[in-house]
């Protein structure tokens, strides 16, 4: 090893002392509810795949459908020859979806942030961001030319305050959240923030990466479930949680497309999605949009495992999804927690610092409608032995 890399072998080494290095896992088989992890059968409540549409033979069907007609790759980015059918079918399926004018579909929702927002604001404009806001937005945020102001997490007489101060400075201002806080799973105050908005001439940008799916009528998103259609102006969405497969979108105004498709820069300068994720993200979509019975499932899961954890007397925060924290606190104790339950069969990852604030270490349990009631009820017995044996409750 050349010596230049000496300042990550200690960089490592700290991490080891603070006990909070990790190997990665390696999943055996699909995505599921119960998964073959490092050779050990465990329930799984660490996925997004809400809906257990990553594995619904349908899905898979169409995937390998598409692959039939349309190939492995895409062999170029979109503005080349990238653009294949199914990808302008899926625009306009997501739009019907998303009840907005227009879609546009990036490779993930990681690089759709990044994509969307130095797109679409310049020099002399200010981002007004939650200082919770996921991990891609701050990327995109460092990424353009605006200046930017972080507003303490959900607080509306913060915004204000930043809004009263600063907002004549600028041309525009955009505010950013979350629609669904994913460490929390608290929502938004969106009806707030877009009277803000209006009030103070700004845009709003609401990534529901968490929400889609989750939320609204069969899972059309934050903004469906406050009802406020029309007034957001970038909506922010994935496919590669709740739909299953992989990808991003902004559902807004036909022009932010027309904007986007020529300034997007991983439109411009990253393979378009292949067919295989295409086909799948289409029948996903389509299975959501004919019944209610997949968001049916994960409300009745999420609502049975939070009342359950609740009485055992967990603090499972202040979550109104299926995202389920179970607060612990210090960082090697919520590790630890994490490995022992494993050791159980049952696999809940570990959020701490630098994902969360020091100090606020937690489990965080994902809830699908892929799980059984015996899922969820081996689960909460083994949370709740391995919670006692290490003096959490
Ligand atoms: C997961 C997540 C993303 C990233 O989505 P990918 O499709 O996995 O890249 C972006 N924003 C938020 C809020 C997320 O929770």
């Amino acid at each position: 090893m050349s010596n230049n890399l000496k300042y990550l072998e200690k960089q490592v080494e700290q991490l080891k002392d603070d006990g909070v290095y990790r190997e990665l896992p390696i999943n055996e088989g699909p995505c599921d509810n119960r998964i073959s992890l490092d050779g050990k059968e465990v329930v799984n409540l660490s996925s997004n795949n809400y809906l257990g549409l990553a594995t619904h033979p349908e899905v898979e069907q169409a995937a390998i459908d598409a692959v039939k007609n349309y190939g492995a790759g895409t062999g170029s980015v979109r503005t080349i020859v990238g653009n294949q059918a199914p990808l302008e079918a899926l625009e306009i399926l997501l739009a019907k979806f998303k009840r907005e004018e227009a879609v546009t579909v990036f490779q993930s929702g990681l690089n759709c942030n990044i994509g969307a927002i130095q797109a679409i604001v310049n020099k002399g404009d200010l981002i007004i961001s939650d200082e919770l806001n996921h991990a891609s937005i701050i990327d995109g945020v460092r990424l353009s030319r605006a200046d930017k102001a972080i507003y303490k997490h959900s607080d509306m007489d913060n915004l204000e305050e930043i809004l009263k101060e600063r907002r004549d400075d600028y041309n525009n201002v955009l505010i950013i959240t979350d629609g669904v806080f994913s460490m929390d799973g608290d929502l938004a105050k969106l009806p707030e923030i877009v009277k803000l908005a209006k009030k103070y001439n700004c845009l709003t940008y609401v990534d529901d990466a968490h929400g889609s799916g989750v939320l609204g009528e069969n899972g059309r998103g934050t903004v469906d479930h406050f009802g406020l259609h029309g007034q957001v102006d970038f909506i922010i969405g994935t496919l590669s949680k709740a739909i299953g497969v992989i990808g991003g979108y902004v559902a807004s105004k036909k022009v932010v497309k027309q904007w986007l498709l020529h300034r997007g820069r991983p439109l411009l300068f990253s393979t378009a999605l292949p067919p295989a994720a295409i086909g799948a993200i289409i029948k996903s979509v389509e299975l959501l949009m004919s019944s209610t019975e997949y968001t049916d499932k994960l409300w009745d899961n999420a609502k049975y495992f939070k009342a359950k954890l609740n009485t055992l007397g967990f603090d499972i925060g202040h979550s109104e999804t299926p995202i389920t924290p179970v607060m612990v606190g210090k960082e090697d104790l919520t590790m630890k927690f994490s490995k022992r339950l494993l050791e159980e069969g049952v696999f809940v990852s570990a959020i701490v610092f630098p994902t969360v604030p020091k100090g606020t270490g937690r489990l965080r349990c994902m809830i699908s409608a892929a799980h059984t009631k015996d899922d969820l009820d081996f689960a909460i017995d083994k949370i709740q032995e391995v919670g006692k044996e290490l003096g959490i409750i």
